[in-house]
């Protein structure tokens, strides 16, 4: 069920959760302020997920109310698990679901990263 980006921050959300070490995730990468996990129900070879560590939902609550250390932190993460995983030898795709209309199931920004094969025209 999509969530409504505009809602307050839910601390208990899955990946709230997997932050705080209450769930356990397969990590790709941990840095300062954000943290790169397998999918649990990968939809290509390469299926990761790229969080900030802060509490936000979207991008507009993102670029919003994040640091810049935040911020660039964040996005030099994705492109460093690009790297870590091979998925940037080939090409891959980077996917980001706010809020109803775009699907968003979990409350809690996240990047896919997806790779290791041909990607169709969408996926997640
Ligand atoms: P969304 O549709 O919100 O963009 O994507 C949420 C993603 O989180 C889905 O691809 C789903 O498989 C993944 N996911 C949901 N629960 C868990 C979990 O407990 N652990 C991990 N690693 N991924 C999860």
């Amino acid at each position: 069920m999509p969530i409504d980006a505009k809602a307050p921050y839910d601390p208990a959300n899955i990946f709230a959760r997997i932050i705080r070490g209450e769930l356990p995730n397969r990590t790709v990468l941990e840095t300062e302020h954000s943290l790169a996990f397998h999918d649990i129900n990968p939809l290509a070879p390469i299926h990761v997920l790229v969080i900030p560590k802060g509490n936000y939902v979207s991008w507009d609550d993102f670029t919003e109310k994040a640091s810049e250390a935040e911020i660039t932190d964040f996005v030099r993460a994705v492109g460093q698990v690009a790297r870590m995983t091979g998925a940037d030898a080939q090409g891959y795709r980077l996917l980001s679901n706010v809020g109803k209309r775009g699907g968003q199931e979990v409350p809690h920004l996240h990047v896919h990263v997806f790779g290791g094969q041909p990607l169709g025209p969408m996926l997640a």
